[in-house]
């Protein structure tokens, strides 16, 4: 039986507290502030405006527990928030002192002698995404704004065309669904505009995508995952040094890269990326980045280091030609959820920013018109057209798609598009959904996942204790928020056809294939998972659905 809901009425719902959000309620309210100042003070004709509610909501159990990142931030947008807020700095760890991009073979690295210019990172910050949307949600309270943590958003309202808000997750519902003593019914919060700032692969995001049809004609949307681990080094560090890294331990066909940036107090994050278009059904992003770790130009970094902290994320790396229609009847979309990535520099924060501000700009014409009408809002995607934003992902439009084809001709591809302006021999060039690049290996059937690294084997560590270290925790009696829509196909087909690559491709080991003696059975261990996305993305056959479990579940990312 449907649970009695209550209602709330506000003016802008925006979901999920990343920064593409933060900066779109920050900058809105400061703008809604400015317009009725000018006019105040004569500078300006029109009516004043009430300050609009904003509530924005956020899944994790914290705000910041769920942001994960490199992250090496380009300062331009936060530049252009902050102005107005006087005295306020993001709390970036440090300038960029030293970057550096390496070669690696299997034992060798090979410093190259110039960094690409997409890997230069002078003028930038070394920076904790979690310190940062911390201070960004203080600031948005400070300037009016809710911001409620442990609220996950699970399904779009839609009247007809019109989103008319969002329905927030039960909380008490046992494994069955069934209510338990402590069942509360989510919340419908009506709004009159609905931001979703969900980064990558957002739930409401697709939902929109599906019924709205916001991605006809567009490009599909492909992905990579980033695997990261915290190491505390027990000498001093010089923080706020750049590597990245090509090659091992990957082959030729696969895109991605390793990265390494210093902190304060010693710390050291090391990170691997792997593009989720890879053939080999066993690859396995955790895997890669253990061995990573265990090459020696790494493992001497880290000797004598410990590891504090881990987490996994998807990115959105298909760039301009893949964005969404970012706006329909009540609907903006802001951040990674847009699309809003420069795969080239494995850079987002500030383009999320900057959408996020985009938006507000478009929100304030909405208030003042009394229209929050596609044909109003449609101006977000005039001013990302006009804005710096388009510039930046208009020169890097095929850069992604080129590395689909092997690592050679990516990079033979990128040099002819960083001559023509991202133009390059193709544009716009073909891609093909991730998924839709896994080969089938039959050999692979029953195969267990590989043992891992032995070389400086304490510097590997196992993916369930990679799990403790992210501090994610799951309420265990409530529905698995993992819905497998055919389990006959995982046992009968996908075991046979790709040796059940769920296994692999998920970071904090949720997927377990049990051999019992009446047959093979999946098995969800789903409170390990920390909303990396990969199952919802790469599963060859698309039954994976991923959505958001109850409020406050899911890793606790202190550092990230
Ligand atoms: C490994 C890795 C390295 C990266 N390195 C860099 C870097 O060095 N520099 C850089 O600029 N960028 C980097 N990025 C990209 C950058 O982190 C993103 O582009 C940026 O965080 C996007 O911001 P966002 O606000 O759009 O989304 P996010 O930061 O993903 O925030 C979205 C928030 O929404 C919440 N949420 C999602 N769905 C719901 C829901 N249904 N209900 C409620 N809440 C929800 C999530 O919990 C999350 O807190 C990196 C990304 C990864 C994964
Ligand atoms: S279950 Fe899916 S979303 Fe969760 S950690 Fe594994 S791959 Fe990531």
């Amino acid at each position: 039986m449907n649970p009695v809901r209550e209602r709330l009425e506000v003016d802008i719902l925006l979901v999920g507290a990343g920064p593409a959000s933060l900066a779109c309620a920050l900058h809105l309210s400061q703008l809604v502030r400015r317009h009725n100042d000018a006019i105040e003070q004569g500078r300006q004709t029109g009516k004043r405006l009430e300050m609009p509610s904003l509530m924005i909501i956020e899944k994790g159990r914290e705000i910041g527990a769920h942001a994960f990142s490199g992250a090496i931030v380009d300062p331009r947008a936060f530049h252009e928030l902050l102005e107005g807020f006087e005295g306020e700095q993001p709390p970036y760890d440090g300038p960029v002192t030293d970057d550096a991009l390496y070669l690696l073979s299997k034992t060798g690295s090979f410093r190259s002698p110039i960094t690409p210019p997409p890997l230069k990172n002078h003028g930038n910050q070394v920076a904790s995404l979690g310190r940062i949307v911390r201070w960004m949600a203080e600031l948005c309270e400070k300037n009016g704004v809710d911001v409620f943590p442990e609220f996950p958003a699970v399904e779009l309202l839609l009247e007809g065309e019109r989103v008319m808000g969002a329905r927030i997750g039960d909380r008490g519902r046992d494994k069955e669904g069934r209510p338990k003593p402590n069942f509360e019914p989510g919340l419908d919060v009506q709004a009159k505009i609905t931001v979703l700032g969900e980064g990558p692969r957002g739930t409401l995001t697709l939902q929109a995508q599906r019924r709205l049809q916001l991605d006809a004609g567009r490009q599909p949307q492909i992905y990579a995952v980033g695997t990261k681990e915290v190491w505390q080094l027990p000498r001093p560090v010089q923080p706020g040094v750049v590597y990245h890294t090509l090659g091992y331990p990957l082959g030729t066909r696969e895109f991605g890269g390793g990265f390494i940036y210093t902190f304060h107090d010693n710390l050291i994050h090391v990170g691997f990326v792997l593009g989720l278009d890879y053939q080999d059904p066993a690859a396995d992003s955790h895997f890669l980045l253990q061995q990573f770790k265990a090459h020696p130009f790494v493992s001497n970094i880290l000797e004598g280091g410990k590891p504090v902290s881990y987490g996994a994320k998807a990115i959105p790396e298909g760039g301009f030609y893949a964005m969404p229609r970012p706006y329909a009847d009540g609907l903006l979309i802001v951040g990674d959820s847009a699309g809003f990535l420069n795969a080239q520099r494995l850079k987002g924060i500030h383009l999320a920013v900057k959408s996020g501000m985009l938006a507000a700009e478009t929100i304030l014409d909405s208030l003042l018109q009394e229209d929050s009408s596609a044909e109003v809002l449609k101006g977000y995607a005039e001013r990302f057209e006009r804005s710096w934003a388009r510039e930046e992902l208009w020169k890097v439009r095929n850069f992604r798609q080129s590395f689909q084809r092997g690592f050679w001709r990516g990079m033979a591809h990128a040099a002819v598009q960083f001559v023509t302006g991202g133009r390059g021999l193709f544009d716009p060039m073909p891609i093909r959904a991730g998924h839709t690049m896994m080969k089938r290996y039959p050999e692979h059937a029953g195969q267990p996942p590989a043992s891992l690294p032995t070389v400086n084997g304490e510097l590997s560590v196992d993916k369930l204790t990679d799990v403790y270290y992210s501090d994610t925790a799951h309420e265990e009696d409530q529905p698995c928020h993992l819905k497998v829509l055919d389990f006959d196909i995982c046992i009968n087909r996908c075991t046979y056809e790709y040796g059940n690559p769920c296994q692999h491709f998920c970071p904090a080991q949720v997927y377990e294939i049990l051999k019992l003696d009446g047959g093979n059975r999946l098995q969800l261990n789903f409170t390990n998972c920390v909303h990396c996305k990969t199952c919802d993305i790469m599963d060859p056959y698309q039954i994976i659905v991923w959505t958001p479990p109850e409020g406050g579940g899911g890793p606790n990312y202190k550092n990230l």
